[in-house]
């Protein structure tokens, strides 16, 4: 296989690939403890190999520690205030409308993927969801498509035709630990055929939100990733693996949902004139009923919007209060996708609008989610080891979106 190694550029990062297969998995929803868990019953001896042979750390995601302004950031390199994807909602006060921002026409800054296409290198891009497709794949040459409609997949707008019968698999059931896998697999009979040389595997949570690192249906799901990881350690790849975001449970001791519906609170406390937006909301509501641990608060009457934040900053379950200037800097924020206010809850809590807006319903059982500061620290493991300048980046302030500068920097 002839692999390039030019060099290539995007929003300011330089990155020189070595002419081997380069692979970075998004492992969605992985809070660190659910490969602990697993490696600790000894059923990822690749990744555990990994983690002694290369590198394993901790990282810090982008907020809200959600899907697709993760990955927004892990194809960008940099952060929501500078490429624009702060959530799967915001709202245009201008427009008065709330708009969805799952399409790269919401998407601020170049991806690393289309400029290592136009590098030379054969860049891929296999996601679970398909609503990532758009945004992981602007402007890129290559191959792009999602396990959840790899049958419709197309050689004139995702690179390639029959994917099935090029992958070997059929295309999964989207809420299952087989969309993850497919995408794994995928992923491996890409780069055995010739067709990818430069990979971005991105799986999905319904997993983790679903079960808890030690029940036996995560150690299976890991012990199953971890086999496909061991084959393109055994193409010769360079793999990194990070996560999205973290994972916790939110419910009370009862197993009941543990929510604070913030519009009805503050309702009540101040009278009309709120608007709270949940940007975890998208269609796939079986994982989390749009209950995460971040909403942004718009409030009709300015001028008591800082009575607004102090009353909030003093109820049990929320742990974080900030304005738009605060936001914008610590959470490195949108200015114009963020509201007045943005509410962080705790690692057990989950904030939502009201109770009419959220489905508990549709829920599997139990109420699994992320989006706040408890889960944004997650993990990084690199197949190779570090260089000096990495080792030293890596005891810094590493984010997960410094993923692909890792990979190919960090190991040459
Ligand atoms: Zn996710």
């Amino acid at each position: 296989m002839n692999i390039s190694n030019n060099p290539f550029s995007a929003n300011g990062i330089n990155y020189s690939p070595a002419e081997k297969p380069i692979v970075v998995i998004c492992i969605d929803g992985s809070a660190d403890e659910y490969l602990d868990t697993t490696m600790a019953f000894d059923r990822m001896p690749n990744l555990k190999k990994m983690a002694t042979s290369g590198y394993r750390g901790m990282v810090r995601g982008a907020l809200p520690s959600f899907t697709n302004v993760n990955n927004s950031s892990i194809v960008t390199g940099v952060s929501p205030a500078v490429h624009g994807i702060s959530g799967n909602f915001f709202y245009d006060a201008d427009k008065d409308q709330e708009v969805m921002m799952n399409s790269a026409e919401y998407l601020r800054a170049e991806t690393l993927l289309a400029a290592a296409s136009n590098a030379g290198r054969k860049v891929a891009v296999v996601t679970a969801k398909e609503k990532l497709r758009d945004i992981l794949s602007h402007k890129m040459k290559g191959i792009a498509f999602s396990a959840e409609k790899a049958n419709q997949a197309k050689r004139e707008t995702h690179g390639i035709d029959n994917v099935e019968e090029v992958t070997g698999h059929k295309t999964p059931a989207i809420y299952s630990g087989d969309a993850s896998l497919f995408v794994l697999r995928a992923g491996i009979a890409l780069i055995e055929k010739g067709l990818a040389d430069f990979l971005y595997l991105s799986l999905t949570d319904y997993m983790q939100h679903t079960y808890s690192p030690e029940a036996e249906e995560s150690l299976a799901f890991y012990e199953a990733m971890d086999t496909e990881i061991g084959k393109l350690l055994q193409l010769g790849a360079i793999v990194g693996a990070t996560a999205d975001h973290g994972m916790n449970s939110k419910i009370k001791p009862d197993g009941s949902p543990n929510v604070l519906f913030v519009e009805d609170m503050l309702e009540e406390k101040f009278g009309n004139g709120f608007r709270v937006i949940c940007p975890i909301t998208d269609p796939y509501v079986k994982h989390h009923g749009a209950l995460g641990s971040y909403v942004v608060v718009h409030i009709n009457d300015k001028s008591i919007i800082n009575d607004v934040k102090n009353w909030l900053a003093i109820q049990p379950g929320i742990t974080e209060v900030h304005d738009k200037v605060t936001a914008t800097r610590l959470l490195e924020q949108p200015e114009d996708r963020t509201g007045d206010l943005v509410v962080l809850s705790a690692r057990d809590v989950v904030v939502g609008r009201r109770p009419q807006y959220h489905d508990l319903s549709a829920l599997d059982s139990t109420l699994r989610s992320h989006g706040g500061r408890y889960e944004e620290m997650v993990p990084m493991i690199i197949s190779h080891p570090l260089n000096a300048a990495y080792k030293i980046k890596a005891a810094a302030d590493p984010r997960n979106f410094d993923i692909f500068d890792f990979t190919i920097n960090g190991t040459n």
